[in-house]
């Protein structure tokens, strides 16, 4: 039998009484497994198959098998407050979405393991998740080895972060500065913003807890960054309308 660290992504029925979780890990990246009884059994389990709970998994593992076989698991933390706090949830389960679509099966990348444990660990004790989220995202797409050209200009090699308006280019993961731009596509991005997205990669835990972005960045960067990260996930965030929906009150 195997003992691991595990953050829970996803956990679906499976036939009548079992259920088929995936989960993030440091040392096996992102696996599936098969708990057999697991929507019935709270002795072997608890609550340690929900999405947003972090567990010392014990599986065992065959060699040409999709999936591992979950013995049972002790929890480790439940992230109570993210699952009373309806924005809190919806961000928690965006962070889940991120790194379920960046980072493939079976490839261990503890840098990415580390990342939604602490985003989670931040959200569990209070930081505002709008403000969290944009740090998490450019931290993620660093991790997945997506981070854009962000600190000159395509084209002459302007260095960014000064003043005026740079363009944003989402295929590419480059950017224009206001002389090299042409009009032709590209999304607005301010240097305010482009010092974030130069600044985060860089800093540890600590300096990110610290790390203070101002609310007209954290808009911008809202839509720039999770719209570069859907592009290179190739899909829809589900967790996109639930958030829509509760900025707008509804
Ligand atoms: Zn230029």
């Amino acid at each position: 039998m195997k003992i691991t660290p595990a953050l829970v992504l996803k956990s679906v029925p499976w036939q009548e009484t079992d259920r088929v979780i995936t989960m993030f890990t440091p040392e096996y990246g992102k696996i599936r497994g098969i708990a057999r009884g697991g929507s019935r059994s709270r002795k072997r389990f608890g609550a340690g198959l929900d999405p947003l709970t972090y567990v010392q998994m014990h599986f065992r593992s065959w060699e040409n098998q999709d999936l591992i076989r979950l013995e049972f698991c002790e929890p480790i933390e439940s992230f109570h407050l993210i699952r009373n706090e309806v924005l809190r949830f919806g961000t928690g389960f965006y962070f889940t979405e991120i790194i379920s679509g960046l980072f493939p099966e079976r490839e261990a990348n503890p840098e990415a393991f580390a990342l939604l444990l602490w985003g989670l660990q931040r959200l569990e004790s209070g930081d505002h998740p709008d403000g969290l989220a944009r740090k998490f995202e450019i931290k993620a797409i660093g991790a997945a080895g997506y981070h854009p050209k962000s600190g000159s200009c395509r084209s002459c090699g302007k260095e960014s972060g000064g003043k005026g308006n740079f363009r944003f280019l989402m295929e590419a993961g480059e950017i224009l500065c206001p002389g090299c731009y042409n009009g032709s596509s590209g999304q607005v991005i301010t240097g305010e913003s482009l010092a974030i997205l130069n600044r985060v990669p860089s800093l540890g835990w600590e300096g990110l807890n610290r790390l203070r972005i101002s609310p007209p960045v954290i808009e911008e960067l809202r839509g720039i960054i999770s719209n570069y990260i859907r592009y290179h996930i190739g899909g829809e965030f589900r967790s996109k309308h639930f958030l829509e929906s509760i900025r707008q009150g509804g």
